[in-house]
Formats: C-alpha cells, structure tokens, sequence
C-alpha cells in the first residue's frame, strides 16, 4: 500500500490541489479535520487517513494547505516527520514560513514553502502559478508533480521568500480590487449596475497595468522626474476630485483618502510636484518619517 502523496487540508483550495494530483495520475492520501470534506475525493480513488500523522506517513511527500500557518502548526504538532518532505502551501507572511520550516527540519524533515497565485478553479489551468523557497531538493525532486498545480517559480533557499513573492502580489491586488469596489459603489449611487461599467474597468486596469514596468524603473533608479507624463501635481487635483465626487454622492472615501493623504505629504515635504507617483515609495520605504 502507501501513495505518492498526502494532501493535508481540503478546503475550497486543498481539495482543488488533490483533485489535480488525481488527475495527474498520482496515489493521493488525504486528510481534513472535518473528515466529510474527504468524501468525493475517495470517490475518485483518493485514500483517507484517519489522522494528519497517518497521512505523513503514508507518503514520502505531503503537500500541506489549511487557512493559517497557525493550523499548519497545530496540525504538524508531534507527527514524526523524519525523512519525509512537507510542501506547505498555506499562505503566511515569510516569518511564519521561517518558523514551519524551523519546526519541520528540526524533527528531520524537508521543507519547501509555496505561495498560490491563482483561485482554486484556475487550478492546473495555464494561468496558475506558484511561488516556491527552501529546500531546492524538495523543489528539483517534485517539480514534475507540483507541475499538476500550475507553473513553479523557485525563489531561493530562504524558506520566507515564496511568501514575500505571495504577498506582494497580493498587495497590489487588493490596492487594486479596493479601486474595483469604491468604482462600483460611486456607479451604483448613480443608478448604473456594476456590470455596465465592469468591461470598462477591466480594459482600463490592464492598460495603466501596463505602467508597472515603468514604475518599477523609476522606483529602482531612483529616477523620479524624467520624461513625466503624469506628474504629481496633477494627480494631487485629480484625486482630490475623486474624493470630491464620493462625497457628492455619499460614497465612502475610506479605502481611497489614504493615498490622496500620501500624495498631500509627498507634495508637504519638498519641490515634488513635477515627479511621478513613484516618489511616494520614499513614505513607505522602511523607516521613512510620516509625521
Ligand atoms: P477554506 O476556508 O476553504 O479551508 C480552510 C481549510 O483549513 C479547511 O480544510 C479547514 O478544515 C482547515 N483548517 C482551518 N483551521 C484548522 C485547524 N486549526 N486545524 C486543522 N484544519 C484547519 O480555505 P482555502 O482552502 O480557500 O484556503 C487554504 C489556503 O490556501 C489559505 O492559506 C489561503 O490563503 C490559500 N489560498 C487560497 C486561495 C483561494 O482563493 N481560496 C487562493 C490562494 C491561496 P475544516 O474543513 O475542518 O474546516
């Protein structure tokens, strides 16, 4: 008996990840606190563990993905772990990532830390892919089975680096979908449904996407004032007349008064108003002084 692989967690992800190991071919273990979760995956040929330390041991490699490194610790808590190798899956920040992989090689284990970036259908679909660091063995001996879940870019030894790579993805995905909602909202209150407006909002967003390279050089450079087309100054008086319109029609300014208030504090410190928006980096940077 034994299988190729255990999936710890099956939940809206887990079970997506251990459906695409399935379909790979691969003999999955699988195990989730609520045991019911397990049901349809047995039923296409998926063996249930009756506990996290029997699924461990039933694999060489067990793909973790429960909501929280903190489930990750208590899940992992007194499995025998030597010689077996644990692809954690759950999203955290790089320090908890650190702590895992502390834990998990300390009782003898490998350990290599993974960031998702996709939703659950998209995957083993051609636009997933993942974020991987810590042991590049782990990386190098599975990469044709963690294929089944979408593309894999290994980021390092440092077992935190996946994370760093995951959550500044997902930075600039909420700034972004927090721009999507206070959108909708400003529409609604004119009366026009969100989904009249959404192709519009989709065809802008993936054209001023289009700048992060832009950025990126600026804010590597340090280059803030050549060849400017949007210069500071202007998207001071526009976002102000973005906050004005929300009060004209009593949407809440919340998710968007924080950047008006950087682009006042950029202008506040010095002759910036010719730069471009990447000079509000220099707020954010570690240590920079707000007061
Ligand atoms: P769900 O809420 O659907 O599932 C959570 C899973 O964690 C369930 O299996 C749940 O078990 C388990 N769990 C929670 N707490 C504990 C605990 N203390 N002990 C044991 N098991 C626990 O979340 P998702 O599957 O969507 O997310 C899982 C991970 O994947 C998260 O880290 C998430 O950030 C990441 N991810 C999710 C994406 C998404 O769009 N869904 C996208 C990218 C990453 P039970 O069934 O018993 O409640």
């Amino acid at each position: 008996s034994g299988s190729d692989v255990s999936v710890l967690g099956l939940g809206a992800m887990g079970r997506e990840l251990a459906r695409a190991l399935l379909d790979a071919g691969h003999r999955v273990t699988v195990w989730n606190r609520t045991a019911a979760r397990a049901e349809p995956l047995v039923d296409k040929g998926a063996l249930a563990a009756g506990s996290p330390a029997e699924a461990v041991g039933a694999s060489p490699l067990t793909v973790v993905c429960l909501l929280d490194e903190d489930s990750v610790l208590d899940v992992l808590d007194g499995v025998e772990l030597a010689g077996r190798d644990v692809v954690d899956l759950t999203n955290g920040t790089p320090g908890q990532a650190r702590r895992v992989a502390e834990l998990v090689r300390a009782r003898g284990g490998g350990y290599l830390d993974g960031g998702i970036m996709a939703v659950p259908p998209m995957i083993g679909g051609p636009h997933a892919f993942l974020y991987y660091s810590g042991s590049e063995r782990v990386f190098r001996e599975y990469r044709a089975l963690l294929d089944a879940f979408g593309a894999g870019h290994y980021k390092g030894a440092d077992p935190g680096a996946a994370a760093l790579w995951d959550v500044a993805l997902l930075s600039a995905m909420y700034g972004m979908f927090g721009g999507v909602l206070h959108a909708f909202a400003l529409v609604r209150s004119a009366g026009i449904d969100a989904r009249e407006v959404a192709g519009d909002v989709g065809t802008w967003l993936a054209a001023m996407g289009a700048a992060a390279p832009e950025y990126a050089r600026r804010i590597d450079t340090g280059d803030h004032t050549g060849d400017v087309v949007s210069n500071l100054g202007m998207q001071a008086a526009g976002i102000r007349n973005v906050l004005a319109t929300a009060e004209e029609q009593g949407v809440s300014t919340a998710l968007l008064s924080p950047l008006a208030d950087f682009m006042r504090l950029r202008l506040a410190g010095g002759d910036h108003a010719t730069e471009d928006l990447t000079g509000l980096v220099q707020l954010l940077a570690p240590g920079a002084e707000l007061a």
